[in-house]
């Protein structure tokens, strides 16, 4: 975890490295998302790749972008978009924290792994309210046809989403603290710039 941790730190960066990393980012507006042009995880983050005394090392780019700004970060703190937009790299769209700042983004985003995110769910929190609502509407829909309907391949899944055992609300399964802030509050300080 050390030697992760060291990687996220621009002042072992040699020059020519940062630039070729900066080189993927493409700034635009100061309100906008500034999209990562390299490769990508499979969350979709920008990843930056470069070899050295041959092996290969990686970071993730939002998490640099954070560390080339405000300094080196601890393994512990992770960085989480404001935007829902994993390939974004501008700095005012990211926020620094404990996992659970991430977490609670993602429940703003509706990408929880509770939730959506589950490898069982394809819907969205809105998704599920419709076919709920549909279900309410037109009781005589069967889930196979509701299934078809938001393609989804698993009619057990569907019937369990209409028990309302299927999909949890994920923001019920985080402590209250670490619910979604009210508006004024998520403008954090520390995500200011000077
Ligand atoms: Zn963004």
């Amino acid at each position: 975890m050390r030697a992760l941790a060291s990687l996220y730190d621009p002042r072992r960066w040699p020059g020519d490295r940062l630039a070729r990393f900066l080189a993927f980012i493409e700034a635009g507006q100061p309100g906008r998302c500034w999209p990562w042009h390299g490769s990508r995880s499979r969350r979709g983050l920008g990843r930056y790749r470069w070899r050295e005394g041959g092996r290969t090392f990686s970071v993730y780019a939002p998490r640099m972008v954070w560390a080339i700004h405000r300094g080196p970060l601890s393994p512990e703190i992770e960085v989480a978009h404001r935007c829902g937009n994993a390939g974004c790299c501008n700095l005012e769209h990211l926020v620094a924290g404990p996992p659970v700042v991430r977490a609670r983004l993602l429940v703003q985003h509706g990408r929880s792994i509770a939730g959506s995110r589950h490898p069982g769910a394809k819907l969205t929190p809105a998704q599920v309210d419709e076919l709920r609502r549909l279900k309410r509407e037109q009781p005589g829909l069967t889930g196979r046809e509701l299934a078809a309907r938001f393609g989804l391949r698993s009619v057990a899944w569907v019937n369990s989403i209409l028990r309302g055992a299927g999909w949890r609300d994920p923001a019920a399964a985080l402590p209250p603290a670490a619910r979604p802030p009210a508006r004024k509050q998520r403008q954090a300080p520390t995500n200011r710039r000077r």
